[in-house]
């Protein structure tokens, strides 16, 4: 049986089943990934631009890569692996998305439980008074204020600061109840995102990976590893699954 339709089969049978995605399956919509030649973080050094501290530090110069970042993140669609999973959770196929990509194409595309594990690029929030703002209804020169005078800071977590509170306790809870997980699109490097499939195949879940190569988790814990791009076999996956 070919892969695809092992798969189909096993999420066919399957209880509850979740998908921990990362910028791996928004590679085709056009933003580029963490990690890869491509990469954004070639250009801009975390520690120097997406760090908290660096942030209090110098909000402006964080701001402006941003609105430099504007077309790339802000402009783009969802691709047909954002599709394909909506369209498998229309159907009872898919219960939950926890994603750590902060770009909004799951959303858009249509997924109804998704769990943004690192924030959402499309809301602002004041350090002081924790006023969330939709970033569209916000205009500013050089940082934007709060009307309490707080700082905002786009809503996504830097590094060297924590998951949301809610969004862990939700996606714990996703990960306890699956017996299947698929696991799109993420080198698997951030913590502690990345601790998610371990705890999954911790009580039994089927690990399913799909990348364009190998990750760690390929060889410690991956049950299938269906190599190739999102789109390409989440659209495969779909046939497969007659949706
Ligand atoms: P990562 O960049 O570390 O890894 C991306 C993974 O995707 C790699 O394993 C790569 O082989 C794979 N990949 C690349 N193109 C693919 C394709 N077309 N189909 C399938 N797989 C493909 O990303 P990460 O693991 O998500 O961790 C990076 C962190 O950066 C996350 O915390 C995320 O919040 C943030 N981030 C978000 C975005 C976004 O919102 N779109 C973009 C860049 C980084
Ligand atoms: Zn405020």
């Amino acid at each position: 049986m070919g892969k695809i339709k092992e798969v189909a089969k096993i999420i066919q049978s399957a209880h509850y089943v979740v998908a921990l995605t990362g910028a791996g399956i928004s590679a085709e919509s056009g933003i580029p990934t963490f990690r890869g030649k491509q990469g954004l973080w070639q250009k801009y050094d975390p520690l120097e631009y997406a760090h908290i501290d660096a942030f209090l530090k110098n909000p402006a110069k964080v701001w402006r890569m941003l609105k430099e970042l504007e077309n790339i993140m802000y402009k783009v669609k969802p691709n047909p692996a954002h599709f394909v999973l909506a369209k498998m959770e229309k159907v009872g196929y898919l219960h939950a998305i926890i994603t750590q990509n902060v770009d909004n194409l799951h959303q858009i595309a249509g997924s109804q439980h998704v769990i943004e594990f690192h924030g959402n690029a499309m809301r602002l929030r004041c350090l002081s008074c924790g006023k969330v703002y939709d970033k569209d209804t916000i205009s500013f020169e050089e940082v934007p204020y709060c009307f309490c005078g707080g700082l905002l800071k786009p809503d996504v977590v830097f590094f060297g600061e924590a998951i949301p509170k809610e969004a862990l306790i939700k996606a714990q809870m996703v990960i306890d109840a699956c017996d299947v997980l698929l696991v799109i699109g993420t080198s698997a490097e951030v913590a502690p995102a990345n601790y998610l499939p371990f705890e999954a195949k911790n009580h039994g879940a089927k690990i399913i990976e799909i990348n364009i190569e190998p990750t760690h988790l390929t060889y410690q814990i991956t049950d299938i590893f269906l190599k190739g791009k999102a789109g390409r076999i989440l659209q495969e996956l779909a046939i497969a699954l007659a949706l």
